[in-house]
């Protein structure tokens, strides 16, 4: 286990960030698996999010950025360095139209806040558990709704010049579930969304058929990340891995879900490495019966 106490003085006296030594990660992923991270940082402000990720980064201490870690697997082993999780920050501001949320707010929480006030173009996002800046990180989507269709920009930390910037929408180049932060380290801070005024009630309706439809064929029920591999062009990857036989097939405490053969559950202790393997079993497979490679949608973080 990695200790420092320059690290840990530096924490202790920035004010608007708390932290935590030697925590389960399985605490902060939504698939509960995980080792013991040497510490967690929950920085309640952008300007200490900022100075932290700094600090780290001139000392060349590992850390890794997370939201509600809906979207990843922590290792076994846990993590030797930070993880800097960001759902203290959550502040949400409107002007006309639009929505300035920071990067930890809860989506479904920003879904509702812009039902209240009106504003329709989230309702997609009720009910996937993650934080903006996962979802902007990610260009998270459902029922025909992405994050690249309601952003008007983003406002990130460029580690390398110390700096705070904003980018517009174009400058994100969103794919089918990825952005550019993909490709370089920065941290998002913030995000504004640009949305249309639309009764409430009408807007409420639809955000509940969303949900009822998760209800319905998700197993929620279960820990998981979500849909374990990414869309396969011109396939149904779900499709193919219940056409292939694994429908409840297990390693471990990993299952292909029994409701929805794109989930991988947790059905109780499963390891990191039980995930893997059964993710390897499910690609084996595939390649095997349908010659297609499919690709992982959750994120590795060792
Ligand atoms: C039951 C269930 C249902 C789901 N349904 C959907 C769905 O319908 N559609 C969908 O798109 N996804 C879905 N997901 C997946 C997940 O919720 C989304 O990908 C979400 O956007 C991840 O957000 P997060 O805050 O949890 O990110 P995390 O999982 O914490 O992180 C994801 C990635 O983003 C990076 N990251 C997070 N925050 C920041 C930041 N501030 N700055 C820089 N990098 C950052 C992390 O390092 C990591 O690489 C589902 C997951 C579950 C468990």
């Amino acid at each position: 286990m990695f200790e420092c106490s320059n690290l840990e003085q530096f924490m202790k006296e920035c004010a608007s960030l708390d932290y935590e030594k030697g925590i389960r990660l399985a605490e902060h992923s939504t698939f509960k698996i995980g080792g013991i991270a040497d510490y967690i940082a929950y920085p309640k402000t952008e300007s200490a999010l900022c100075a932290l990720v700094d600090y780290l980064n001139d000392e060349g201490i590992k850390y890794t950025v997370v939201g509600n870690g809906s979207n990843l697997l922590f290792a076994d082993e846990g993590y030797r360095g930070v993880i800097v999780v960001t759902t203290h920050l959550k502040k949400i501001r409107k002007t006309r139209n639009t929505l300035y949320a920071e990067c930890g707010v809860s989506l479904t929480a920003l879904a509702v806040y812009a039902q209240k006030h009106g504003l329709s173009g989230l309702e997609f996002a009720y009910g996937i558990p993650g934080t903006v800046g996962g979802a902007v990180y990610m260009n998270a989507g459902a029922y025909g709704g992405e994050i690249k269709d309601v952003l008007l920009k983003s406002a990130y930390f460029d580690q390398e010049t110390s700096k705070r910037f904003e980018l517009y929408n174009p400058g994100h180049k969103f794919g089918y579930r990825k952005s550019i932060y993909a490709d370089n380290s920065h941290v998002i801070l913030s995000a504004v969304f640009e949305l249309k005024p639309k009764d409430p009630a009408e807007i409420k309706a639809e955000m509940d058929g969303f949900m009822a439809a998760r209800k319905e064929k998700q197993p929620l029920d279960y820990p998981s990340a979500g849909s374990t591999f990414k869309r396969c062009e011109g396939h149904y990857t779900a499709q193919m891995i219940d056409q292939a036989g694994l429908k409840g097939f297990t390693v471990g405490g990993a299952q292909v879900s029994e409701k929805h053969a794109g989930f991988v559950i947790n059905k109780g202790n499963a390891t990191a490495r039980d995930v893997k393997e059964l993710i390897c079993v499910i690609k084996a497979k595939l390649k095997e019966k349908f010659d297609v490679d499919i690709q992982e949608e959750v994120k590795f973080i060792d």
